[in-house]
């Protein structure tokens, strides 16, 4: 398994420091930002596993930046902890209530901190692998890898699973092929980008039978798109 990649949003350089080391020496990827705006950049670039942003920072509150990503559906599934310095049962509320999965009050330990990490991402792994996705009467069940189509079984090769999955979890948003590549085969695999329209028509060919095929819908000049909608 590849080592899992956290991004630290913290404007204190100290502190962000002493994190990323305490963090890289546990094992995980580290990407750092001072600020939410630079944060935003990372997300995409790095796409991290979890975020840890500090509350306190220049531009915007850490938990404004949870709240902006915890209502964005791309966005939405990814663990966020929030750092502070303050310890006031009122603020741990308010975090939670804005969407952060865990608080980790200042100071703490870097073995605390790695405790807590491991925790929200085992919490947040077997969510998403007990999960089952429906569309339309369209079933996609996480756990034991199958497709249903009303009662019937919708018959995928292994690529085309992941594909529809990485769609199903993320609907409506249109995707080019480079990001398909990147986030259904992984980002370091050499796949010609043509190769992902071939996936695109075997999965659209198995679904035409049960009438699920419009789901998958071509965006002329930018990629692909899961949707329910009409074109
Ligand atoms: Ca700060």
């Amino acid at each position: 398994m590849s080592s899992k990649r956290i991004l630290i949003i913290e404007d204190e350089k100290p502190i962000r420091e002493m994190i990323a080391f305490g963090l890289r020496r546990a094992g995980f990827e580290v990407a750092e930002a001072q600020d939410c705006r630079a944060g935003r950049t990372l997300l995409v670039d790095k796409r991290p596993d979890l975020i840890l942003v500090d509350w306190m920072l220049p531009d915007m509150s850490g938990l404004e930046f949870t709240r902006q990503l915890k209502r964005d559906t791309s966005t939405r599934e990814l663990p966020i902890i929030l750092l502070t310095a303050r310890a006031e049962e009122t603020d741990k509320v308010a975090g939670l209530e804005g969407g952060a999965d865990d608080y980790v009050t200042k100071p703490f330990s870097p073995r605390e901190l790695v405790a807590r990490i491991n925790a929200v991402l085992r919490r947040a792994t077997t969510d998403v692998a007990g999960e089952v996705l429906e569309f339309d009467g369209l079933h996609l069940d996480q756990a034991g890898h199958r497709v249903v189509a009303g009662d019937r079984a919708v018959i995928l090769g292994p690529t085309e699973y992941r594909m529809l999955e990485f769609f199903m979890t993320h609907p409506e948003r249109v995707y080019s092929r480079e990001q398909l590549l990147d986030r259904v085969w992984g980002g370091n695999v050499y796949v010609e980008e043509r190769t992902i329209d071939v996936h695109i028509r075997r999965l659209r060919k198995a679904l035409e039978e049960f009438g699920y095929d419009r789901f998958v819908q071509t965006v002329r000049g930018a990629g692909y798109r899961f949707s329910t909608r009409a074109e």
